[in-house]
């Protein structure tokens, strides 16, 4: 072989090697760049299902050898879906930066606090740019949530242009915060016609049974109404049926200018109980005078300070009075004592001035006589006896005198006797009936207006007595609302008060005269119901359970089921009340044990 004919040999076998490393090369680039576009593909999915398609499309192409045609094919269509695909994103982002746009113009309307305000006019700034860059939306609406708790802390917590509390406690003294009026003392809507009381339990009607179903139960959750509703620009008016005012929840927990007005109300209602003596009333009224004024925390406390001083002087000044009463009728008796002693000597008087008369009488009459015996002649008689005439009825005329003029002076003194007899008497009455009337008020529950523990025990004891000398049936029964604390905890104490009030007012006109119900203390009421059989006590439990039950309470709009349980249970032979009413109490546990809103018999 020629050298010529050896170089042309090595020129093509290395030309040959070259390719070969060149083709391996091009192999190994195609197929990074196929699983480049199978991982990209996958990666896309998910955004658009026209772009969904075509990528799964791509992916099987790129499976097969031959996919230059149908890449071809493809790549156009892939092109048109990703850009209708980009022009759908920006749309869907516009309209989520819309949203929130109008979210920080309606937060802006709630009036938030200034430096909030400022923070949401720069969001709403940053959204705009936002537009093209949606990356920066979570970050934003991180910042929006802030924003909005911020604002729905502040609403909660009083009126949204009112410093907070901190502010408000240690801010410039006499910087009232806004008033707002308060629901509590709005005045009142016509009441509804009163639903006509169930039957008592003389009534025939079959008893009522347990099942009635379960309510719904109490919303668990925190009140999300007063948190939501500002957000809505359009909030849907819930229409309520007219009667329902009446069981009407306050709505949320108010802030302290909003229970002002209440707490003012109190203390006034409690001064003007307080029956001031004259001299304590500039006081009083000084008080009031303060009350008229809008409150703050400031004022509260001095006035408390004051109207317990007040309190303090008045029940003590009660005491004082009684004791000057005690010493006025210690005194009066004495004269009066006096006043019948005197009575008496002049009765002892006129006794002895009749017996005087009487010896007087007699001596005159013997002297007559003597006179007469010793007479010597007609003239001389005659004379002895004018003499002695005249003295004689000078005797009695003197005597008729005395009697007379102490007649009237006994008669005098009897007379002022009885008016004074008549005074002490009246006032007496007067004292009588003050002191009852104290007791009465002592006696009654002043939220409910129901007799409280104490007239509880006062009648338990009649009752029982009544029974073990007459004999007789008679129930007690404890009832106790279900789930209260949460009716608290959801709707706050002013709500809490409201229901308790409300259902005290159903549950004592269902009664008889003769039943006897008193609130045993928060949540729980009992009742002793005489004459009664356990059926018929059964019966009238049932009757307030689901009389309960039924009341169309309202919070917001929103209904709400209020349940109550309660235990059952008759006296029997001697038992003594405490025994019988830790009966009631084990059925009442075990009512509540059972799923409430049920009686049980103890
Ligand atoms: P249960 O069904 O087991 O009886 O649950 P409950 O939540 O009713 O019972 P609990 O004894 O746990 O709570 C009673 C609540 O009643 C707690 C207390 O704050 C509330 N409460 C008691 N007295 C009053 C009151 O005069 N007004 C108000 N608003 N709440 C009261
Ligand atoms: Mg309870
Ligand atoms: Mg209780």
């Amino acid at each position: 072989m020629s050298d010529d004919t050896q170089r042309w040999k090595d020129k093509y076998l290395s030309s040959l090697e070259q390719q070969e490393r060149l083709e391996k090369r091009w192999d190994a680039r195609l197929d990074l760049l196929r699983r480049g576009l199978v991982r990209s593909s996958l990666a896309a999915e998910g955004t658009d299902k026209a772009v969904d398609r075509c990528m799964k499309e791509m992916r099987e192409i790129l499976r097969r050898d031959d996919m230059d045609a149908p890449l071809g094919n493809l790549i156009p269509r892939l092109e048109k879906a990703v850009l209708e695909s980009e022009k759908h994103r920006q749309q869907r982002s516009t309209e989520a930066l819309n949203a929130l746009q109008q979210l920080i113009d309606q937060l802006q309307k709630l009036d938030p606090p200034r430096e909030v305000s400022k923070a949401l006019k720069s969001l709403n700034r940053q959204m705009a740019d936002a537009t093209s860059h949606s990356y920066k939306l979570p970050a934003l609406l991180n910042q929006l949530s802030q924003l909005q708790k911020q604002t729905l802390e502040q609403l909660r917590d009083g009126q949204p242009d009112q410093p907070g509390l901190l502010q408000r406690l240690f801010g410039k003294r006499g910087d009232t915060p806004a008033e707002t009026p308060d629901e509590d003392s709005a005045p009142a809507p016509a009441p509804a016609p009163a639903p006509a009381p169930a039957p008592a339990h003389e009534s025939t009607s079959p008893v009522a049974s347990n099942a009635t179903p379960e309510p719904e139960p109490v919303r668990e959750d925190k009140p999300s109404a007063p948190e939501l509703t500002p957000l809505s620009t359009n909030p849907i008016p819930i229409e309520m049926p007219q009667g329902d005012a009446k069981f009407a929840l306050p709505s949320n927990e108010p802030g302290y200018s909003s229970v002002a007005p209440h707490i003012a109300e109190s203390l006034r209602k409690l001064i003007a109980e307080l029956e001031l003596p004259p001299r304590h009333q500039p006081q009083g009224e000084a008080l009031l005078e303060r009350l008229q004024g809008p409150l703050n925390w400031y004022e509260l406390v001095p006035v408390l300070d004051d109207l317990s001083v007040l309190v303090l002087a008045v029940s003590g000044n009660s005491q004082r009075e009684f004791a000057v009463y005690l010493k006025q009728l210690n005194e009066r008796l004495a004269t009066f004592i006096g006043t019948l002693n005197e009575a008496h000597e002049g009765y002892n008087g006129s006794l002895e001035q009749a017996r005087s008369f009487d010896q007087e009488l007699r001596e005159q009459v013997n002297e007559l006589q003597t006179s007469v015996q010793e007479a010597v002649d007609l003239d001389s008689l005659k004379n002895a006896l004018e003499q002695r005439l005249d003295a004689l009825l000078q005797t009695v005329a003197t005597h008729q005198q005395q009697r007379n003029e102490q007649e009237e002076a006994v008669a005098g003194r009897l007379q002022s006797l009885v008016q004074r007899v008549a005074e002490m008497e009246q006032e007496a009455q007067q004292f009588r009936d003050h002191i009852e009337e104290q007791r009465q008020k002592s006696l009654l529950d002043p939220l409910t207006g129901l007799p409280n523990r104490a007239a509880w025990s006062e009648r338990l004891e009649l009752e029982v007595a009544r029974r073990q000398r007459y004999g007789g049936e008679l129930l007690l029964a404890v009832l106790d609302i279900d789930h209260f604390k949460r009716v608290n905890d959801n709707y706050g104490h002013l709500a809490g008060d409201r229901v308790l009030k409300i259902i005290a007012g159903e549950l004592q006109k269902r009664l008889r005269k003769t039943d006897f119900m008193a609130r045993f203390g928060g949540e729980e009421f009992v009742l002793l119901i005489p004459a009664t059989p356990l059926e018929g006590g059964q019966q009238l439990l049932q009757t307030l359970r689901a009389a309960v039950a039924a009341c169309p309470f309202h919070f917001k709009g929103e209904p709400l089921t209020i349940t109550c349980s309660a235990g059952l249970t008759e006296f029997r032979a001697d038992e003594s009340s405490d025994s019988v009413f830790e009966r009631a109490d084990q059925a009442l546990y075990r009512a509540k044990g059972e799923g409430r809103n049920r009686i049980e018999l103890g």
